[in-house]
């Protein structure tokens, strides 16, 4: 048996899942005792919530068990910024030639058609906004990224808007950005809320296991799966475990995975409202800089705020990296937002990025019966949901347009082990922040 040592934790107060209106609401059931499946899916993120409806689609028949370690909502899929992405922006660059990006946003569209057919049939509350997105500057030196952005979107026929000066601080609530490109497709959820609803509608022929931490595995026919206070046997079996898939034994030297971590404030109160935010409908803005700040103000008129980047091999955040977080956090919303400088935030958490090199995923069968899907490189909502989606369709032998051009982008380089990855991502880091200036 292969011993799985690194297991998910709860790494700080995470804010979307305590506010999701569905957290009280249990779904799926601890397993325990003895189990036997057709097919297995570990890991309940966007990745294999898609995965398991697509199986359940497809093969009704049979019996699909989705296992996860923590509550749905409580990985990374609940704990991100809540971004669903349609064009790909410089967190997921790929290929900069403009039949690549309409390739990418075609798959990118395809999941958020998927998911907002899903949110309405099962009536996901889970503040679906579709709000566009901002891709900001903070200062002059950066200006010259959106422009490099528009380029690449005027060339692939993406619209946008490019917006400055006072109508983006009337916009925005702030005056911090000098200059921001706005593109319409984008959509902003609570993503704790969104990734429960799915696994709450899936078909009657997924049990949804959670609560339940794979503890050692072994990989045959049939493939065994040991829990805490049981076991399950699945003739197939898919890893979509994130940054925990090293741990499975599988995808070695691929995955860069980093942590980055996320504050929301309690919701402005009716004089704030007032005072600064009255004409001001919900946003989010990604950063013109790789490393810079994401902020979004929702439709509950929370302030949220991502930053900061560590690594960290134990794939655990200590409470001196959460302090240190909630320190940057509390700087870059004081920058942006002086009039509100006294707001607490309600929460602060982390998160894992399974990032590749390259930005190419992992989507591939492993042996006989054996797949995994990684490597979502921060965009994975939209991205895990049309992986999830295609690896069952690529199982079940059904060739697609759409598999071809996932497979063209699933050569993740190799990325050496330690202790020659650590001391790599530490200098790329720094390199990063030092270059960001006033974005973070
Ligand atoms: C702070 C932050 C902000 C981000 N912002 C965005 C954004 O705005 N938009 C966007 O698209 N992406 C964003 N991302 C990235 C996004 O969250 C990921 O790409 C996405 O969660 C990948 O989904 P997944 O299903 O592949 O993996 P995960 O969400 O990581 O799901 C894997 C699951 O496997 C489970 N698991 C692991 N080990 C075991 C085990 N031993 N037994 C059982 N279960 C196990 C984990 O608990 C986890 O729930 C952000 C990420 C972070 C951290």
């Amino acid at each position: 048996m292969h011993s799985i040592r690194k297991r998910p934790a709860i790494d700080g107060q995470l804010g979307w899942f305590e506010t999701s209106p569905s957290s009280h609401t249990s779904i799926g059931q601890r397993l325990t005792g003895q189990h036997r499946f057709d097919f297995a899916v570990i890991g309940a993120g966007f990745t294999g919530v898609a995965l398991a409806r697509r199986l359940a689609e497809l093969h009704p028949q049979t019996r699909i068990a989705l296992v996860e370690a923590l509550e749905v909502g409580q990985g990374a899929s609940g704990r991100n910024a809540g971004f669903i992405i349609d064009i790909p922006h410089n967190v997921d660059g790929g290929e900069a030639d403009a039949a690549a990006s309409r390739k990418l946003h075609a798959l990118n569209m395809f999941a958020i058609d998927r998911l907002r057919g899903l949110k309405d049939r099962f009536g996901i509350d889970c503040a679906w906004q579709e709000a566009g997105k901002y891709m900001s500057a903070h200062e002059s030196a950066h200006i010259g990224a959106l422009e490099t952005f528009a380029e690449g979107l005027k060339a692939a026929g993406f619209s946008y808007e490019f917006v400055e000066g006072a109508a983006l601080s009337q916009r925005l609530g702030t005056d911090y950005y000098k200059a921001a490109i706005y593109t319409p497709g984008n959509v902003l959820v609570n993503p704790a809320s969104l990734v429960r609803g799915l696994a709450a509608s899936l078909p009657e022929n997924v049990s949804v296991f959670t609560g339940s931490p794979v503890t050692a595995c072994q990989y045959g026919a049939p493939h065994v799966l040991a829990f805490a206070d049981g076991t399950l046997r699945a003739d197939k079996l898919v890893l979509t475990v994130g940054s925990f898939s090293e741990a499975f034994g599988r995808v070695r030297n691929r995955l860069a995975t980093l942590f980055t971590y996320a504050s929301l404030t309690e919701p402005l109160s009716d004089a704030e409202h007032a005072a600064h935010f009255s004409d001001v409908q919900p946003w989010g803005s990604t950063s013109a800089h790789p490393a810079g700040t994401t902020v979004r103000y929702t439709p509950d008129r929370r302030i949220f705020v991502r930053n900061t980047f560590h690594y960290r091999p134990s794939l655990h955040a200590s409470d001196a990296d959460l302090r240190a977080a909630a320190a940057h956090h509390r700087q870059s919303f004081e920058a942006r937002f002086p009039m509100l400088a006294r707001k607490p935030f309600a929460y602060t958490w982390g998160g894992l990025i399974s990032m590749t090199l390259n930005h190419h995923s992992v989507f591939r069968r492993e042996s006989d019966n054996l797949f995994s899907v990684v490597g979502c490189n921060g965009v994975g909502v939209a991205k895990g949901t049309y992986l999830g989606h295609y690896m069952a369709e690529f199982m079940a032998g059904m060739p697609s347009a759409a598999i071809d051009d996932i497979a063209a982008g699933s050569h993740p380089n190799w990325i050496p082990p330690e202790p020659i990855r650590g001391i790599g991502a530490a200098m790329r880091l720094r390199r990063e922040l030092a270059g960001a200036g006033g974005e973070v």
